[in-house]
């Protein structure tokens, strides 16, 4: 009997593991240069954690389970919660700020389709210990950073500032409860309930109409920005939160980052939220377009530590990989096999894997283990695209080994000393 893999879940083959490691590379080289360091979490938790930070409503969403020492515990559907908590446990005294990196998978009890899986990866960051403009400004610019190291061409950042909402019902007096509920409801994008949910609340018709007026205010910071001040003028609280907003705008434009939309629609849910926002979306994804979403957070109060200002994004690394597809990106298969040693008789097989040791001291080489007729191992060779094969021969007891270039269709005697110098000559042709 055939077993299938459980929905939602993915196997990945030779080549395309090899792509996604090379991605992950990329990405971790990016987020070392800024200074970030890595930090590892396991990968179940307590399902308290995780409630803790998203409420109950999210136990739908997960894969929990009670261990057999009956405590309550979830696969974790991200990777915020558990470096905060790792946070609050080991790091709250380490000096300030910490940047700190992630790569995990992640679980979560969703409808799978294109783009959306049950167990994925993520890749992010958490700059934590700071709420100066600059740092919120860094970790949208290291978003930037790595898409352009990636090569990602069609995708559009957007920035959004849940600060002026928030204030905007503040003052009208709706408590910090109901605010995170409102954008919750905004983060769905149901704009009926949404309307909905503001008549429940009894605000007068001209404070609907500004909240409503904010959500539209998209499109470039010149024109978001006049249009702002001209709907909530005489406003000089929520004004002074989009003066704020503003100056993390002037740090991203001096770290180069020009090319952003303001979103001022973008809610992202969660109630830790406290101002900073930002989604990436590549539209070639369809539905499921969202690559990335972070923002600036107030979260460590929750796990029991003291508040200290952080901001962070996570990387949906599975549509990182669609997005570099769908534009054809070609990503190099750093796993491919240059040389393959035959041995052209059983009694040359010790030979043949000396030959083979020396060679993978520096290259990916492969050794006939199946003991086939050497017309047999180059159709092997041939078949999995292996450019260049080392015959061990009779010869070797002389120090010399046939090279055969597969694609030409030549060979030559090469001695063994020499190998290390030819071998290097062929490798540089063959990035
Ligand atoms: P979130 O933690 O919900 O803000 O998600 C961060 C990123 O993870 C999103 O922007 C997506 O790119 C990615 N992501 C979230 N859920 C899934 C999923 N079920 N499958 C694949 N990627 C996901």
């Amino acid at each position: 009997m055939k077993y299938s893999k459980p929905r939602g879940t993915r196997d990945f083959l030779p080549g395309e593991m090899a792509a996604r490691r090379y991605v992950e590379q990329m990405i971790r080289r990016v987020f070392i240069r800024f200074g970030y360091k890595e930090i590892a979490t396991p990968t179940f938790e307590h399902l308290e954690l995780i409630t803790a930070k998203s409420g109950e409503d999210i136990v739908a969403h997960l894969y929990h389970f009670k261990d057999k020492g009956g405590r309550d515990l979830a696969l974790r559907p991200e990777l915020t919660a558990p470096v905060m908590r790792l946070y609050v446990n080991e790091l709250q005294n380490s000096p300030k700020p910490l940047r700190l990196y992630y790569f995990g998978n992640c679980f979560r009890y969703e409808r799978p389709q294109a783009g959306r899986y049950r167990e994925f990866f993520q890749a992010g960051v958490e700059l934590i210990g700071s709420s100066s403009p600059e740092a919120q400004a860094e970790v949208i610019a290291l978003v930037n950073a790595v898409l352009e190291e990636l090569g990602i061409r069609e995708y559009e950042l957007h920035i959004g500032n849940i600060g002026i909402l928030r204030k905007i019902l503040a003052e009208n007096g709706i408590g910090e409860e109901v605010q995170a509920h409102i954008m919750g409801v905004i983060d769905k994008g149901d704009e009926a309930q949404l309307e909905e949910e503001l008549n429940r609340l009894e605000l007068p018709e001209e404070e609907k109409e500004v909240i409503l007026g904010v959500l539209e205010l998209k499109g470039r910071r010149g024109e978001v920005v006049e249009r702002a001040e001209a709907l909530l003028a005489g406003r000089e609280s929520v004004l002074k939160e989009l003066r704020s907003f503003e100056e993390i705008l002037d740090a991203l434009e001096s770290f180069g980052v020009k090319n952003y939309h303001l979103n001022l629609g973008i809610a992202r849910g969660l109630d830790y939220y406290t101002g900073m926002v930002f989604e990436v979306y590549a539209y070639k994804l369809g539905a499921e377009k969202q690559i990335c979403g972070g923002g600036s957070y107030s979260l460590a109060e929750v796990f029991g530590g003291k508040p200290v200002a952080t901001s962070g994004f996570a990387f949906g690394f599975d549509r990182l990989l669609l997005a570099l597809e769908k534009e054809g990106v070609k990503l190099p298969d750093t796993e491919r096999t240059l040389f393959m040693v035959i041995p052209m008789g059983r009694e040359l097989v010790p030979y043949a894997i000396e030959v083979a040791s020396l060679v993978r001291r520096s290259y990916v080489c492969e050794l006939e283990v199946m003991r086939r007729k050497v017309k047999k191992a180059l159709a092997y060779a041939d078949a999995k695209g292996i450019p260049y094969v080392i015959l061990v021969g009779e010869e070797i007891k002389e120090g010399k080994v046939l090279l055969k270039d597969m694609r030409a269709k030549e060979q030559r005697e090469v001695n063994v000393e020499e190998l290390e110098s030819v071998l290097a000559a062929i490798a540089k042709g063959n990035p």
